[in-house]
């Protein structure tokens, strides 16, 4: 019961509609402010949070009002880290090449995958989501990882992924070759303890040494399940194709806790198929996601450094990366991006929307009642 009087209840009632219609016109009027080159953009600003609780989301500036081509070079044009006091997910580079056995160059992939993110628009058509305003997504910058010492690489690298869980509770890294899955996985089962594990990957990279090297792009898997890393009950591949060095490879690979969804058997599976043996593999295990983009057919992707024909499409991996919304996702990569091999960005672009899926599966998961 209010101890107002009726017409002091009406006075306070009209100032409060004044005062949101001025707070409405504000808007409007900042809104159709241009941006300038000497003011850093405008961000747009949610306060959804499923679960009742009122959250401040700084979001990507509106490609309506400040171009795609123009804007930080950010993943998605999201905020930087530090403009943010802390992320739900952080996006993180790590452009690192020294691992690579046959064409170099994805040192350069993440810089690759942030401008093939320009154009990922906020709301995801599958999921029925918007990422960016359900959670905190932010871009942590790079990794320096030195190039001429992988061993050394290594460390920096799991230290950086260490550190960043402080701000941020999930993490999703651009690669670099395949050999930051190591770091990244340590880093992880310091988080979460022993993880399942689904790669996607033309390759197994479950293979002991190259010339005595422990640490290269095809040797991250089997140093990951020797550690302890992985929940061997939990891990499979997607993808597989090519030739192998011989058929004891797949029997270490088994014995290493992997089973295999080869090129083919998606083929006669089908992504529904796929998908289903990856949740009947995972269940309910906190789950990590490494994508090699050499999954894709070398005509979804020519940019990578090992590439196979016979690949998927990326209408295929984006389907089976959206199902992740129903796993237990705790973090990802999408690694093995070498521009210097791409046209037209195809690469890029395809690598950017696997991270946009595993950022909207990460979304929907925390959005689930
Ligand atoms: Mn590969
Ligand atoms: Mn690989």
């Amino acid at each position: 019961m209010s101890d107002q009087q009726p017409d002091e209840q009406q006075r306070d009632e009209r100032s409060r509609e004044e005062g949101s219609r001025r707070e409405r016109s504000e808007l409007a009027s900042e809104r159709s402010e241009r941006p300038v080159a000497s003011e850093p953009p405008k961000r747009s600003e949610g306060a959804r949070e499923p679960t009742g609780a009122a959250i401040r989301v700084s979001q990507p500036p509106d490609a309506r009002e400040l171009p795609r081509f123009a804007g930080p070079g950010t993943f998605a044009r999201l905020p930087r880290l530090d403009e943010v006091e802390r992320a739900a997910v952080a996006v993180l580079g790590v452009p690192f090449d020294a691992g690579t056995t046959y064409r170099p160059g994805a040192r350069f992939g993440p810089e690759a995958i942030r401008a093939g993110s320009k154009l990922l628009r906020p709301y995801h058509l599958g999921l029925e989501i918007e990422p960016w305003a359900a959670l905190q997504v932010a871009d942590a910058g790079d990794v320096s990882a030195n190039p001429f010492d992988i061993v050394e690489a290594v460390g920096q690298i799991q230290t950086a992924a260490t550190a960043l869980y402080d701000k941020a509770d999930r993490i999703v890294t651009l690669g670099g070759d395949h050999t930051v899955a190591l770091p990244l996985l340590r880093a992880a089962h310091a988080r979460h303890g022993p993880v399942a594990l689904v790669h996607f990957d033309a390759h197994l990279d479950t293979w002991d040494t190259y010339f005595g090297a422990s640490y290269t792009h095809g040797t991250p898997f089997r140093r990951a399940s020797e550690e302890g890393l992985l929940d061997r009950t939990g891990c499979l591949h997607a993808g597989i194709r090519g030739p192998l060095y011989a058929d004891s490879d797949l029997a270490e690979d088994t014995d290493l806790g992997f089973q295999v969804i080869s090129a083919p058997d998606v083929e006669q599976l089908g992504v529904a198929g796929m998908v289903e043996r990856i949740q009947q593999r995972v269940g309910d295990r906190p789950v990590y996601v490494s994508v090699d983009i050499d999954v894709l057919d070398p005509a979804h992707a020519p940019g990578t450094g090992t590439p196979e024909a016979g690949g998927l499409s990326s209408r295929e991996l984006l389907a089976a990366l959206r199902s992740f919304s129903r796993l237990n996702l705790i973090g990802a990569d999408i690694v093995e991006v070498a521009p210097a091999y791409d046209h037209a960005q195809i690469t890029g672009i395809a690598a950017a929307h696997a991270g946009y899926e595993l950022l909207s599966a990460l979304a929907a998961r925390k959005a689930a009642p």
